[in-house]
């Protein structure tokens, strides 16, 4: 079944892999209908929905990267492995289709399960096709491409400098922080305490240790960029705990103007006592690819990269920063944010020097 060809490219494999799944949906809407059950009309359901998110990513993810021939045209070794891998499996997933079409009877109603896996691994493989493209194509940036998407979005906030957010507007922000996040990858319950956040664009790991939700607002805010009401709101994860337990308290937002807004306030899962931890958004808009084999993505620190000389991103041509604030895991980039960027008032004006603005 498999097949390797020196023609293939990014575009040409995601063409084969729409085909088969118009293949599936035109077998199934051929078929009677009259001997339809529940399982038959979901199976046509989980295609149609299959096709129609392969097309959004498709086209959501072009721009990204340089526009849509380029992304068509793309062919890198590992994208080109993966999408191959996928089309085989495609074809086989087609190929019981066809099956059940020419032999009739029921439908088997683990191939609905069998789509959406399906469906799911094409959603990564095209997000990683497109982030190793973006990868490529930098040299000064250690963001990945999900990771640029949420530090372009607060940057677009930060650039506004709006002196006052009408009511609510900043929770709006941080909800709309932690939608990009949702959507560039999901969080996970990481064994029995932590929570990880995966990235589908390098599959890279950020780890919460030892916290029962995700909080989803910041705990203060700084009076020219972020501000919030700390509220039970938490992100959609996988495992959910439930939800009668008590919200967090606000924390007294008493820091003063220009201070870096990077803590959240969460519960630790273990004790259940109240901690604050790096706001989502804050570790995953710089975050970059694991290297050397790892599953941990590497975090930048914002705070030292602006004062270091403004943000770096694609755009920049010259690099004379040199990235000594990257930090193995969450854990240690909330040391260096605690001791380098107190949020709090504690701080005196002398060791606020890494300011937001
Ligand atoms: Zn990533
Ligand atoms: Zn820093």
């Amino acid at each position: 079944m498999s097949r390797s060809s020196a023609a293939d490219s990014v575009g040409s494999l995601l063409a084969e892999i729409a085909n088969f799944l118009v293949d599936g949906v035109r077998i199934l809407s051929l078929s009677d209908r009259r001997h339809w059950g529940q399982d038959e009309h979901e199976q046509l359901r989980a295609l149609e929905d299959a096709l129609d998110e392969a097309k959004k990513d498709f086209q959501g993810l072009a721009p990204l990267v340089n526009g849509q021939s380029h992304y068509e045209n793309d062919r890198s070794h590992d994208s080109l492995v993966a999408l191959r891998q996928l089309r085989n499996n495609f074809s086989a997933h087609i190929g019981c289709l066809k099956d059940w079409s020419r032999l009739g009877g029921p439908i088997d109603p683990a191939w609905v399960r069998d789509t959406q896996a399906l469906q799911r691994d094409l959603h990564r493989a095209q997000y990683r096709a497109a982030g190793r493209i973006f990868t490529s194509g930098q040299e000064s940036s250690t963001r990945c491409l999900g990771a640029f998407l949420v530090y372009r979005q607060q940057r677009a906030w930060r650039n506004r400098q709006e002196l006052s957010v009408e009511e609510g507007g900043y929770q709006r922000r941080h909800l709309e922080e932690l939608r990009v996040c949702n959507n560039v990858g999901s969080f996970h319950r990481h064994g029995e305490e932590d929570i990880a956040f995966i990235c589908d664009f390098c599959d890279g790991h950020l780890i919460w240790e030892d916290l029962d939700k995700m909080p989803s607002v910041r705990t203060a805010h700084d009076n020219s960029i972020w501000t919030s009401s700390p509220t039970a709101t938490t992100l959609p994860l996988a495992n959910p705990t439930p939800a009668n337990q008590p919200s967090p308290s606000p924390v007294p937002p008493a820091q003063r103007p220009g201070q870096p807004q990077w803590q959240a306030t969460g519960f630790s899962k273990s004790q259940y006592e109240q901690k604050q931890v790096v706001f989502a958004p804050v570790a995953i808009a710089n975050h970059s690819v694991p290297i050397g084999g790892g599953w941990q993505s590497f975090i930048t620190c914002p705070f030292c990269e602006d004062e270091a000389d403004g943000p770096r991103d694609k755009d920049d041509e010259e690099d004379v920063w040199q990235p000594e604030g990257l930090f193995e895991d969450v854990a240690s980039f909330q040391e260096h944010l605690e001791w380098q960027h107190p949020a709090l008032s504690a701080a005196t004006p002398a060791e606020s020097t890494c300011l937001v603005m």
